[in-house]
C-alpha cells in the first residue's frame, strides 16, 4: 500500500477527547475513525491488524475442530420471547430491539432484534441437524473409528450491545468484532474436556497477539449460574478488577471473590494476593442445558434415551484486543504492533528528491520487488519531509523500518531499523528481499 495514494493518512494530533492510549494512537494513526461513542469505521490499516487478528483465531479454533460459518445479525423476534425462545427479551439489557415497517402502528411489538450473540440461532441450527448420539461431540473419540465427531461451530461476526457506557476508544464498543463458538455435548463429562481444550488454545491465541491473559474465575452473570472463565490481561485502561496470586496462576473477577488483596492465596498457599485493572479479552462459559431445553431439542443417547445435551459457548473480543495490543505495545512516539498482528512488515521510506531521482527509482524498485516476494510493505511515497515521515513510522508501529535516501545509495544499500530499537544497521540493496522472505 502506498500511504500517497490513499485517504486514510496519520492526523497531525490525537483526538482532544480520547483519554486512553488506543484511543489515541488508533485514531492518529489512521487505524480507525470514530463514528459515535463506541462505533468505528476501521480504515485500511486497522481492517488489516483485525483480519491479522482474525486468521490467527481460525487457526487456533480450526486446530481444535471448529467450523467457521456466518450466523445472521438480524434476530426474528420469537427466538428471543418467552413463549418460543430463550426468554432473553426482557433480561437481556444490552439487546438492540428493531421495529419492522409491518409492525402495527402504537404496537408495542417490534420484530427483530439485533445479534449481541448467537446462541438463540445456532442451538437450533445445531441440534436441529446432529441429535444422535454417534453424532454428538466426543473429546476422546469413541470405540467405532468411523465415529470420532467433534464439531464446533464458530463465527467472526460484528455483534450489537446497547452498552449504557461506550468508552476506552475499541475497548467497549456498541458494536464490535466477535468470535463466538458454541459445543454440544452429551455428558458433562465431554464438556469439562473440550473446555480445558479450548482453554488452553485460548492462552496460545492471546500469545500469539503479544497478550498474556490470565485465566479468571467469574460469575456466569445472566447466562449461567455456574462458574465461568474470563482471560483477562492487565491494563488500566480496562474496567475489570482481578486479584490475582503473585506466585501461582491463581486469578479471580473481585465481583465473585472471597479472598481480598493482600490474603495468602488460597491455591499454592505460598504467594500473595495482588490487585490490578484488567480488560477481558476472551471468555469461556458452560451454559448448561439452558439453551436445548428453551428450544426443546433432545439428542438420542446410546441407549435410546431421549436427554437434553449440554452447551458451551466460547468468545473472543477481537475489536477489543486490538485495542489491548495497542494498550500494551506503544512507546511515547507510537505504537509497536507484534510482528503477528502488524498491519505489515515493513515501513518502506524514501526520503523527498523528487519523482525523477535515482533515489525514487530505487525505492520504487525496492517497493515493487518486496511485494512481489510476498512481502507486506507500506511505502511512505508522500512528498513530505523526512521528520513527518519518520514520526508517522514511529506512530504507525510497523515492526521494521527501512530507509532509501541518496546517503544509504551511496553505499548501495537501505537503512534497516527495528521499531522499538534505537540500532540501525544497511542491508545492501541486493539483499533486501532475502532478508524479509527468510
Ligand atoms: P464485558 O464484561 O466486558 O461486558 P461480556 O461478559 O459481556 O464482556 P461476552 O458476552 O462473553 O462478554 O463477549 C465475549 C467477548 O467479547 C468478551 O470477552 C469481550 O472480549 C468482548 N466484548 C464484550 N462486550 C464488548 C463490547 N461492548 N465491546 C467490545 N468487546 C466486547
Ligand atoms: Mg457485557
Amino acid at each position: 500500500m502506498r500511504l500517497n495514494e490513499t485517504f486514510a493518512r496519520p492526523l497531525r494530533q490525537p483526538p482532544s477527547d480520547a483519554t486512553t492510549r488506543n484511543h489515541q494512537l488508533l485514531v492518529q494513526g489512521a487505524f480507525v475513525d470514530q463514528l459515535m461513542a463506541g462505533v468505528y469505521t476501521y480504515l485500511p490499516l486497522g481492517l488489516r491488524v483485525l483480519n491479522k487478528i482474525s486468521d490467527i483465531i481460525r487457526e487456533e479454533m480450526n486446530a481444535i475442530h471448529g467450523e467457521e460459518l456466518l450466523l445472521p445479525l438480524l434476530h426474528p423476534s420469537e427466538i428471543w420471547r418467552d413463549d418460543k425462545g430463550s426468554g432473553g427479551w426482557n433480561t437481556v439489557d444490552v439487546l438492540f430491539k428493531v421495529r419492522s415497517r409491518n409492525d402495527k402502528p402504537g404496537d408495542e411489538h417490534t420484530s427483530y432484534a439485533l445479534a449481541q450473540s448467537e446462541e438463540e440461532v445456532i442451538a437450533p441450527l445445531f441440534l436441529g441437524r446432529v441429535f444422535s448420539s454417534n453424532y454428538m461431540n466426543h473429546i476422546k473419540p469413541p470405540k467405532d473409528p468411523w465415529n470420532p465427531f467433534v464439531r464446533a461451530p464458530y463465527n467472526i461476526q460484528w455483534k450489537f450491545r446497547d452498552e449504557l457506557r461506550a468508552k476506552s476508544g475499541i475497548l467497549r464498543g456498541r458494536e464490535f468484532l466477535m468470535k463466538d463458538m458454541y459445543s454440544f455435548h452429551e455428558t458433562q463429562e465431554d464438556l469439562d474436556e473440550f473446555y480445558e481444550v479450548v482453554k488452553k488454545a485460548y492462552i496460545r491465541t492471546f500469545k500469539k497477539f503479544g497478550l498474556t491473559a490470565k485465566v479468571t474465575e467469574a460469575s456466569g452473570g445472566s447466562f449461567s449460574d455456574k462458574i465461568s472463565y474470563e482471560f483477562e490481561v492487565l491494563t488500566d485502561a480496562g474496567e475489570d478488577v482481578i486479584y490475582y496470586c503473585d506466585k501461582c496462576d491463581y486469578c479471580v473477577e473481585d465481583e465473585i471473590a472471597e479472598v481480598n488483596p493482600g490474603d495468602k492465596c488460597p491455591r499454592c498457599g505460598e504467594g500473595k494476593l495482588k490487585e490490578a485493572k484488567a480488560a477481558e479479552v476472551g471468555n469461556v462459559f458452560d451454559l448448561g442445558d439452558k439453551y436445548p431445553k428453551a428450544f426443546d431439542r433432545k439428542i438420542t443417547r446410546a441407549d435410546n434415551k431421549q436427554v437434553y445435551p449440554v452447551m458451551g459457548c466460547y468468545g473472543i473480543g477481537i475489536s477489543r484486543a486490538m485495542g489491548v495490543i495497542a494498550e500494551k505495545h506503544n512507546d511515547e512516539n507510537g505504537l509497536v504492533w507484534p510482528e503477528a498482528v502488524a498491519p505489515f512488515s515493513v515501513h518502506l521510506v524514501v526520503l523527498r528528491e523528487g519523482d525523477k531521482s535515482k533515489t525514487r527509482y530505487e525505492a520504487d524498485k525496492l517497493y515493487a520487488d518486496l511485494e512481489k516476494a510476498g512481502v507486506e510493505v507500506l511505502y511512505d511515497d508522500r512528498n513530505e519531509s523526512a521528520g513527518v515521515k519518520f514520526a508517522d513510522a514511529d506512530l504507525i508501529g510497523i515492526p521494521n523500518r527501512l530507509t532509501v535516501s541518496r546517503k544509504t545509495l551511496d553505499q548501495q544499500s537501505a537503512e534497516l531499523k527495528r521499531r522499538g530499537s534505537s540500532k540501525t544497521k544497511l542491508v545492501p540493496l541486493k539483499d533486501v528481499v532475502k532478508h524479509f522472505q527468510g
